[in-house]
């Protein structure tokens, strides 16, 4: 489909069109830039196109909504969906096209292939979340596959996924250099989520205890108070704030996530807490 008034980006819903695009442009010798989404885009994403056009001439974005990274009772049904719209803000962007393929597409009848990086997704987000990042790697190892562009772009606030995409790629000689973006926030310090969407408003104004808590967390490591005793502290606050299961808050080596007991360099303060139905995740450099 080539833009229109009714849609004001091209968009493609096959690997082989993809591929097309992304070969043209680099045969007229300009770097493509890819940025893979879920969609119900916020500027959050937004940033990762700028990122992208940073480092490229030219900004792919996809969009698609993975089934295989969702658990039984995990949000898939209900997850934002707005293709009309997020094609508007991806073109305000500067973004040149979008990737929007079904699932027949992506997982045709028949397809048994996945990727799972060893390690990594065992911590973390994976203890509660079993399965999410063989889901995450597979569809992302398929979109870095069928395009080919010479940068993909993701987002620091999946600090764990990053860390993963990154091993990937290395692991698997994927041509495509991996760039993280810093995560952009709400003027109120919350971290930029499509599920930010499903927070009630007096949910929206505890879910700010969540970056409140890992500033204070930071300021109290650096200051000399114990780990165990800061981490406690952070996830006694958010406890104090409404939220309900707090499924981890740790300091952790930035690349192999492993749990710290004491500050070191490249630490990182990693939290994900529930909030009534949502779960939301924040990350920030010790
Ligand atoms: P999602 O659509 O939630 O799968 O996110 C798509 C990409 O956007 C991922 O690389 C995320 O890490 C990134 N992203 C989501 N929210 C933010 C944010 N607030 N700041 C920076 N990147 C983000």
């Amino acid at each position: 489909m080539t833009a229109s008034q009714d849609c004001p980006l091209d968009i493609v819903r096959s690997p082989a069109e993809l591929r097309g695009r992304v070969r043209a442009w680099q045969a007229a010798g300009q770097r493509v830039a890819l940025v893979p989404t879920m969609g119900a885009l916020h500027a959050g994403h937004l940033a990762l196109v700028t990122k992208g056009l940073d480092q490229a001439d030219v900004a792919v974005a996809s969009i698609f909504v993975n089934p295989k990274q969702f658990g039984p009772g995990e949000d898939l049904e209900r997850y934002p969906r707005d293709e009309a719209g997020d094609a508007a803000k991806l073109a305000g962007a500067g973004c040149s096209l979008l990737y929007a393929p079904d699932v027949a597409t992506m997982y045709p009848p028949g397809f048994a292939s996945f990727v799972r990086v060893a390690g990594l997704p065992d911590l973390l987000c994976g203890r509660v979340r079993p399965g999410h990042f063989d889901g995450v790697a597979t569809v992302v190892a398929k979109l870095l596959s069928a395009a080919q562009a010479d940068v993909a772009v993701f987002g620091e606030k999946d600090w764990q996924q990053l860390a993963i995409i990154r091993r990937m790629a290395a692991d698997l000689d994927i041509g495509t250099q991996i760039t993280g973006c810093g995560i952009v926030r709400d003027t109120d310090g919350l971290a930029l989520s499509s599920r930010n969407a499903y927070l009630s408003a007096d949910e929206r104004a505890a879910a700010l205890a969540l970056p409140q808590a890992l500033i204070a967390a930071r300021g109290a490591i650096l200051s000399g108070l114990p780990v165990a005793a800061a981490l406690a502290a952070g996830s006694r606050r958010l406890k104090g704030a409404g939220f309900g299961s707090i499924d981890y808050f740790e300091l952790a080596d930035g690349e192999t996530l492993h749990s710290l007991g004491t500050p070191a360099t490249g630490a990182r303060l990693l939290a994900a807490a529930v909030i009534g139905k949502t779960r939301l995740i924040d990350n920030i450099a010790l």
